[in-house]
């Protein structure tokens, strides 16, 4: 899975089909009802897993709060410890856990 900022400031961490599965998600867009047949979008801060639209209309539009990082960190760090490759977008380093 690959973590990115979005525009908002929020983390959006890509993640494949594959890594859906291992995680036993569910294939429905937590947002507008739509199949995820391949990639999803989880929104840590929201504890979503969406498709690319309704990840792409959220990292433009909704707002950035500081006082959810806490909350957006702890989401990121459970995806962490599942043992799935987690990189972060523009940092050499790879993390596997
Ligand atoms: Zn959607």
């Amino acid at each position: 899975m690959i973590e990115r900022t979005a525009k908002n400031g929020h983390k959006i961490v890509e993640v494949s089909h594959l890594e859906a599965h291992i995680l036993r998600w569910g294939n429905i867009c937590d947002k507008c009802n739509a199949p995820l047949i391949a990639e999803r979008f989880y929104i840590p801060v929201l504890n979503y897993g969406v498709c690319g639209e309704c990840s792409s209309i959220w990292g433009n539009t909704a707002s950035f709060f500081k006082e959810d990082i806490p909350f957006e960190q702890s989401a990121i760090n459970v995806l962490k410890t599942i043992g799935l490759n987690y990189e972060v977008e523009g940092r050499d380093n790879y993390e596997s856990i």
